[in-house]
């Protein structure tokens, strides 16, 4: 394919299609309010035009910035990773493209989501507006460092690598949320899923991932 333009045709939902049922379903992700949500969040409008030929292919690509949208299949994994209920408050470190709040956001009552980098916080905007995503609110500024009053939430998640759990998020979380984030050094990380079960956080851990580095007052320098 040459090129693309914004409009979603039957061509690219079939290629949506094959991208959930080869990529994501194939490798084990089975919510299907997640692999529907996949399949109606059309992945090529969250990239930059000249890379929309390979919207549906099995990887990240980048959005400008040092930035990345991340391949599908760790967005389908984080995603049921997340346990979402239609009901569900979601909070988001690291919008980049938008994509990752959409997937969810077909999900879940409401997304606010941060994003460090100006330029891509109206790159987010513009495409959630395109794909018709109303309920994802972007602000721009420090994920590590984000206001008070933001209320509770059943679910986060951080899409960028992580040097230390954030527990500085906990104090967001209601009790049974479950919070995901990639977690190790700048170049390898451990997926992890944090559950806050009495008060306290469990913690299990779902494989090797590669995320950009979470820069910020809690992140990296
Ligand atoms: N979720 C994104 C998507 O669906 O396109 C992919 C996120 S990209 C892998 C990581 C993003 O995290 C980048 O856009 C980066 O600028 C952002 N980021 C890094 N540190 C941040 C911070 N402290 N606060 C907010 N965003 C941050």
């Amino acid at each position: 394919m040459s090129s693309i333009s914004s409009k979603d045709t039957p061509e690219l939902k079939e290629l949506r299609a094959f991208m959930v049922k080869e990529q994501i379903e194939s490798r084990g992700i089975s919510d299907s309010k997640v692999l529907f949500s996949m399949e109606n969040v059309p992945r090529h409008l969250f990239v930059p035009e000249n890379l929309r030929p390979y919207a549906y292919e099995d990887r990240p690509l980048p959005i400008g910035m040092n930035a990345t949208i991340s391949q599908p299949y760790i967005v389908g994994l984080m995603t049921e990773l997340l346990e979402l209920k239609s009901d569900d408050r979601v909070l988001e470190i690291g919008t980049g493209s938008g994509y990752q709040a959409a997937v969810i956001g077909k999900i879940s009552a409401e997304v606010v989501s941060f994003e460090r980098i100006k330029e891509l916080v109206s790159f987010a905007k513009e495409n959630l507006k395109k794909a018709d995503i109303r309920n994802v609110k972007v602000f721009f500024g420090d994920g590590t460092d984000i206001p008070e009053d933001l209320g509770e939430f059943e679910c986060a998640i951080v899409t960028a690598a992580s040097p230390d759990i954030p527990k500085y998020l906990f104090r967001y979380l209601k009790e049974g949320a479950r919070l995901v984030v990639p977690v190790g050094n700048q170049c390898v990380q451990e997926l992890l899923k944090i559950k806050i079960h009495r008060g306290k956080p469990e913690i299990s851990y779902h494989g090797s991932v590669r995320f950009v580095p979470l820069i910020g007052d809690k992140g990296w320098n």
